[in-house]
């Protein structure tokens, strides 16, 4: 009887789940497209020819098959193909606090479990965040692995020159999995290890809360780097995995710009200059990366730029150039991270007509959209 009435519990929390994630999804995850720029036919043509990349979307997070169309959301394989993307990155989140916000958030409560729950991850994932890593990488591969060679996952500098030099025109796209924070690691040094055996060249430090690596621009002390923070940026340039500081704290950029010995992207990102807010870059910090070889990628999403417009889209990207140089800026849309955007990943294009609109010329265009990014990839991902 009791077990009965468990059961019925059980199947009733998870129907209820499997319909609210969907709804959760729908609601936190929109378009408000902006019609202000209509690509022309130089546009068009231009952007044909790109090889678009973009160093940070959270469409793991999702009840959605990645190689199905979704009427709602940003990214999905049709969606990534109709926009020109050549590469995508794909992060995992893996905890976020209730009551999210940018300014300051402990690390005691968790979102994420209920939506683990609801979209049946395996119920060693419930209460692991290493695990929830584990099942999000195992998600993107098996979506690789059903697609026929239009979802490729890349791990290794040859994998990306392999992929990049086959792909000519059949508009297949490269995957790169990333963290979202490093608490999967569980303070053990060796889950890093076990991590990239599951896929991960990427390694963002902090989410939205402090963790045992380092200090979040949304945490409560915002500190730098932990003693056990060291071991990590040691363990990870010694595997030739990508440290990527999007939401770190000031503190803990300043520690791994000193301690690493190889360049950093920060994934996705506003500036200062155009937004102010805690999670985006001072011109100071923008040159250390830029000049230490790294990347910026610049987010779609209102707290990077405010106003998720494209007026404001390429006003950031134009200040990060003129900061840190045509070779140092790309694209970080932060499509499906919770966020409202002004195009899905089908509408790269009236970014590169706003680019150009802007004054951009067509060499200056493709290094944002997407050269930078895979040249920085080439250069900083594992050589096999
Ligand atoms: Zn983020």
């Amino acid at each position: 009887m009791i077990l009965g009435i468990a059961i019925v519990l059980v199947v009733g929390l998870v129907a209820l789940f499997t319909t609210v994630a969907p709804l959760v999804d729908r609601q936190l995850n929109r378009v408000v497209p902006d019609t202000s720029i209509v690509p022309g036919p130089e546009a068009e043509s231009l952007h044909h020819t790109l090889r678009v990349a973009d160093l940070h979307a959270d469409a793991l997070l999702w009840p959605r098959d990645l190689l199905a169309r979704a009427t709602h959301g940003h990214v999905d394989l049709p969606r990534l193909q109709e926009g020109g993307v050549a590469l995508q990155v794909f992060s995992a989140v893996t905890k976020t606090p209730k009551g999210i916000n940018y300014d300051r958030n402990s690390d005691r409560t968790d979102n994420i479990t209920l939506l683990a729950v609801a979209e049946r991850y395996p119920p060693r994932a419930w209460g692991s965040l290493y695990e929830r890593a584990i099942h999000q990488a195992k998600k993107l591969n098996d979506a690789s692995a059903r697609s026929r060679g239009s979802l490729v996952v890349v791990t290794s500098r040859r994998t990306l020159e392999a992929f990049l030099r086959r792909r000519g025109e059949s508009r297949a796209v490269g995957a790169i999995l990333a963290t979202e924070g490093l608490h999967p690691l569980e303070g053990q040094l060796d889950h890093i290890d076990s991590l990239a055996q599951a896929g991960y060249r990427i390694f963002g430090l902090t989410h939205f809360f402090d963790n045992d690596v380092g200090g979040s621009a949304h945490g409560e002390a915002k500190g730098g780097l932990t003693p056990f923070g060291r071991e990590v940026i040691r363990r990870l340039d010694t595997l030739s995995l990508i440290i990527d500081l999007a939401h770190a704290s000031p503190a803990l950029i300043d520690d791994v710009l000193n301690l690493s010995s190889r360049p950093v992207i920060v994934s996705h990102t506003g500036v200062q200059a155009t937004c102010p807010g805690p999670r985006n870059l001072s011109d100071e910090q923008i040159r250390r990366i830029a000049a230490k070889g790294g990347v910026i990628g610049i987010g779609f999403w209102d707290g990077a730029i405010c106003q998720p417009t494209l007026a404001n889209v390429t006003k950031a990207i134009l200040h990060a150039v003129a900061v840190a140089g045509e070779d140092h800026v790309a694209l970080g849309s932060d499509f499906d991270g919770s966020t409202t955007v002004p195009f899905d990943a089908a509408g790269y294009v009236r970014l590169t007509q706003a680019l150009l609109d802007a004054g951009m010329g067509p060499e200056q265009v493709a290094k944002v959209m997407g050269e930078n990014a895979i040249r920085v990839m080439a250069s900083l991902l594992p050589e096999r």
